[in-house]
């Protein structure tokens, strides 16, 4: 039935393109919304990689950061690093919502996960954003991915289980440690629908996880018996902040 639903999701996206043929998301050449070159260049990550965070490790160990602060959630993955035509397609995705883009990034995501992760969720939820942040955008850009791979998982999405309670302020310049304080208790859970579950959340982007970690607390406070998270990109250690 949600199978059904999902091909139904791809077939109209697929079908607008007809009538108007989009242009690359990545590159801006005219074709298709993600074309194979912008797919070519996109730098995944792949195996060996932390257990933990999914960063690439030599021989598969946990990563220093993790040792050193082990993350709430049971274990969280991107599909690429936030760099070149994957950066130049989340902007676009964030700022001019393009639905069908990010359908197209969540194929890719759904090989990724059926390749790699495989793990058995009950619930997808995307990270919310807060009511303020909502009305100035008009959208979560994170459900853009949620539901499409909600319906390719077929498991139940559930967007208003996990709400953000309290605005925070943007993460961009602060540290690590300044980022677990500024979203620390910026979330709250519903138990039912949560309670006895597995959840898998759902992002745009992760750069330190501190986000994802104060979303999972509030999802086990709720009794949630474990939480994953998978999003499109992961910000290279390199540089600080998306
Ligand atoms: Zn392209
Ligand atoms: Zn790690």
């Amino acid at each position: 039935m949600r199978e059904a639903a999902y091909r139904a999701y791809r077939v109209f996206w697929q079908s607008l393109d007809l009538l108007y043929p989009p242009e690359c998301g990545g590159c801006g050449q005219p074709g298709a919304r993600w074309c194979a070159r912008c797919d070519t260049a996109a730098e995944r990550l792949t195996p060996p990689w932390c257990p933990s965070c999914g960063m690439p490790t030599p021989d598969g160990e946990i990563c220093l950061r993790c040792r050193e602060h082990p993350p709430v959630l049971q274990a969280f993955r991107s599909w690429a690093f936030f760099d070149g035509p994957v950066r130049n397609a989340l902007h676009r995705i964030k700022y001019r919502r393009d639905i069908a883009l990010a359908d197209a990034l969540a194929l890719q995501m759904l090989k990724m996960y059926r390749t790699y992760l495989n793990w058995n969720v009950d619930v997808v939820l995307p990270v919310p954003l807060s009511s303020q942040r909502l009305r100035e955008r008009g959208y979560n850009q994170a459900a853009l991915f949620a539901l499409p791979l909600a319906l390719g998982l077929d498991v139940p999405y559930r967007p208003k289980t996990l709400q953000r309670v309290r605005h925070t302020r943007s993460q961009v310049d602060l540290s690590w440690g300044e980022r677990r304080k500024n979203v620390a208790g910026a979330f709250a859970a519903s138990s039912d629908g949560v309670s006895g579950k597995t959840i898998l959340l759902v992002d745009d982007v992760i750069t330190t996880g501190a986000t994802l970690n104060a979303c999972a607390s509030a999802l086990l406070a709720a009794g949630a018996r474990a939480v994953y998270a998978f999003s499109v990109a992961r910000t290279p250690l390199r540089s600080a902040a998306p």
